[in-house]
């Protein structure tokens, strides 16, 4: 299912702070971590390797207030999940062309 914004506002909860997003202006943010599952993922600085970034959804209030975010976003499945930032691995870095 496509996810559309006043769909984003109503379900999902802020990463950083937990509260309810509650605008049709929504902030998404992609977070230097591997996504381990498939929507929302960021497809942009996806390689073979690096696989997908997680992104975060982030309330306006904490945008302006530069809250530290806390969660990813998952919304892959029949519920959202929020897995803890701190237990996902980094990911690896965009143009690493697989030397290692
Ligand atoms: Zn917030």
């Amino acid at each position: 299912m496509q996810k559309n914004n006043k769909w984003i506002s109503e379900n999902v909860k802020c990463c950083a702070c937990g509260g309810k997003i509650g605008s049709e202006h929504i902030n998404i943010i992609q977070i230097n971590k591997k996504a381990t599952w498939s929507a929302p993922a960021g497809s942009i600085v996806s390689n073979q390797a690096g696989g997908f970034g997680a992104l975060a959804v982030v309330c306006d209030d904490c945008i302006q207030n530069n809250k530290k975010l806390k969660f990813a976003v998952d919304w892959s499945g029949d519920e959202i999940k929020y897995p803890s930032i701190s237990e996902l691995d980094d990911l690896e870095p965009f143009f690493d062309m697989g030397a290692s």
